[in-house]
Formats: structure tokens, sequence, C-alpha cells
């Protein structure tokens, strides 16, 4: 039976439109995504589903949140008049442009109750982002004294040897760092294999066929661990950092039916193993015969299902497929 309820940890999803194209990223974001950003009355329903699930505190992440200032600061209210607390905003710092612009930014969202940033720092989203821009945020933060994190803080004393007005390719962080310091960034960042991430480290991955990853693959119960959970702007709850899998809000702490939820109860209750054997009653048939994973096999099929338009509900957001095509 598969349930979601007892939400633990977890951050709201503002937007999936960013302005960094990292090679890491999890839920496939990047400038192509829809500008999109959460309604307010989108944050005042999933607050009050958090609330139902014994939840009153969330970060907040995208995407870029401060593409939209304005529909942050709004976010930011609705936390304050709905008694849920924010621990941090994510942000790649890209929208930075000057000092003085910056803080008062920073005090307008410090009087929003918000008293923290996650400053993201890595090779990667150096690939787009300068870093003399991630400077002037973590300069604005000590004027104002918003607090900061970085996220890692590793990989600053790195880029900050390289010319802080520039972006650098990872070919270049190899050239300045050795040839094995871009495959070293999996390790390094403990990444999810998921989402762009598995596209962009695939070629370091052992194959295994397709008979083994399916004899040898258990149930995936992460689907259902609320431990550090993500929620967007359109209502999905993301299971288990299953990108382009979704649980309607309304379904939370209720247990899944089979009819609305094949995909997920099947790969729940029977792993990658049961959802090819359901997907091949589909039409779906294998593309490959050697796979780097089981969540791999499983985007294949979901890409398959989400060009039939099978089910809306469960594969969500549709734009997630879109880098795949
Ligand atoms: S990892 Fe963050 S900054 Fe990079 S593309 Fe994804 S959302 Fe944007
Ligand atoms: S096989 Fe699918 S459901 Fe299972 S962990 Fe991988 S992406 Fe998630």
């Amino acid at each position: 039976m598969m349930k979601i309820s007892g939400l633990y940890s977890g951050g709201v999803i503002t937007n999936y439109h960013c302005s960094s194209r990292c090679g890491h990223c999890l839920y496939n974001c990047g400038p192509e995504r829809s500008a999109d950003y959460i309604p307010g009355f989108m944050t005042a329903k999933i607050f009050s589903s958090l609330k139902a699930q014994g939840c009153r505190s969330i970060h907040v992440g995208g995407g870029e949140p401060f593409l939209n200032f304005s529909g942050l600061l709004d976010f930011a209210r609705i936390a304050q008049e709905c008694g849920i607390a924010i621990e941090y905003i994510e942000t790649n710092s890209s929208w930075y442009k000057d000092h003085d612009e910056t803080v008062v930014k920073l005090e307008k969202l410090l009087d929003a109750g918000i008293n923290c940033l996650l400053l993201s720092v890595s090779p990667f989203h150096n690939e787009y982002i300068p870093l003399r821009k991630f400077n002037g945020v973590l300069a604005a933060c000590r004027t104002t004294g918003m607090q900061v994190f970085l996220w890692i803080s590793e990989f600053y004393q790195e880029l900050a040897t390289l010319d802080a007005d520039e972006k650098h390719s990872l070919q270049e962080y190899a050239q300045a760092f050795g040839s094995d310091a871009p495959g070293a960034l999996m390790r390094r960042y403990s990444l999810t294999m998921r989402g762009r991430a598995l596209e962009t480290f695939r070629d370091q991955l052992r194959p295994q066929s397709y008979d083994d990853l399916c004899s040898t693959s258990g149930p995936c119960r992460n689907l259902t661990d609320t431990s550090h959970f993500h929620i967007d702007l359109y209502g999905n709850y993301i299971p288990g950092l299953c990108t382009g899998l979704a649980v309607a809000l309304e379904d939370l702490g209720d247990e899944l039916t089979v009819d609305k939820y094949p995909v997920l109860t099947t790969l729940y209750e029977h792993g990658i193993r049961g959802l090819t054997v359901w997907a091949e009653g589909q039409g779906w048939r294998p593309q490959k015969a050697d796979y780097v994973s089981k969540c791999e096999l499983c985007t294949e099929i979901r890409l398959y299902l989400s060009n039939r338009d099978f089910f809306p509900v469960e594969l969500a957001p549709a734009e997630f497929y879109n880098e795949y095509s």
C-alpha cells in the first residue's frame, strides 16, 4: 500500500524557469522552461496541506526563485500569514546587478520574515554564472545581516582562483584542476542520478544488461520517504526525489489507488521489473540492451507513456519530459 504522510522536511519549488542550465540539475530546469511562478492561491493551498501533514517549515527552491522578485515576496508574506517558517531560499545569484539594488531586495525579504539564503556555488553553476555575481550577493548579505550558507563551500575555494568576471565551462574547470575533476563532482556533490545529472554523467556509470537490472532491482520504497520532499508550483508532490513523477496534494495522507497512479503504485510494490511488465502491456518495448540504472529505464518508460498522454496526474509536469525530445 503506497501512502505519503507525515511530511518531515522539504521545499517548495516556486518556478522551474532558471537562468542557469546546470549539468547536475535534478529538475531539468533552464531558460527554456516556462516562466510560470507559483500563484498565491497555490501557495496557500500547499501550506494548508503541509500543516495537515505535520510540517510547519520549508525551504524555497526552483528554478531560480529571484527571477520573479515580487512573486517571491508574495510567497514570503503568505508564509507569514499561514504560520509556515521559511528556513532559507536557494539562489544561484544570477539576478545580481549591483550592491544597492541587492541590499534593497534583501531588506524587503528580511521584513517579510526571511533571514537566510542558500547561495549555490559549484562548477556546474559557474558554467552559466560568473563568481562575481555570487560575491555581490554575499557582500549584500553581510551588509543587511541576512544569514547565508554556501552550497557547497569547498567549491568556492577552487572557483575563487579563476577569473571572477567570467563563466568557466567544465572543460576549463578540468584544465585548471585536472582531467578527473569534472568526473569527481559526482562524488563530491553526492548527486542524485536522475534528471539532467543522469544525462551528464551517463558515460561514467557502469551499464547493466536489461535482464540483470530487472532481476536485481527491488521495489522503489524511496517513493514514500518524506525526509526531503519537494512540492512544485502546480501542486505536484514529487515522491522520493523521482522527478517527473507526481502525487496530487489532495491525495497526501491517503492510500494511492492503482486506477489513478498505476506507474507509481507499480514502482512502489514491484519496482522497475513490475513497471516493465506493465508498460509492455501498454505497447512499450525496451530501446536498448543495457542501462546504467533502473532510473534510466524508468525515465525511458515514462517518456514513452508521456508521449501518449496517458497519465497526466502522475507524469508531471509534462514540461519535464521535453528535455528528452
Ligand atoms: S541546479 Fe539550480 S541553478 Fe542549476 S539549473 Fe537547476 S535550478 Fe537552476
Ligand atoms: S526507478 Fe523510477 S521510481 Fe524507482 S527510484 Fe528510479 S526514478 Fe524513482
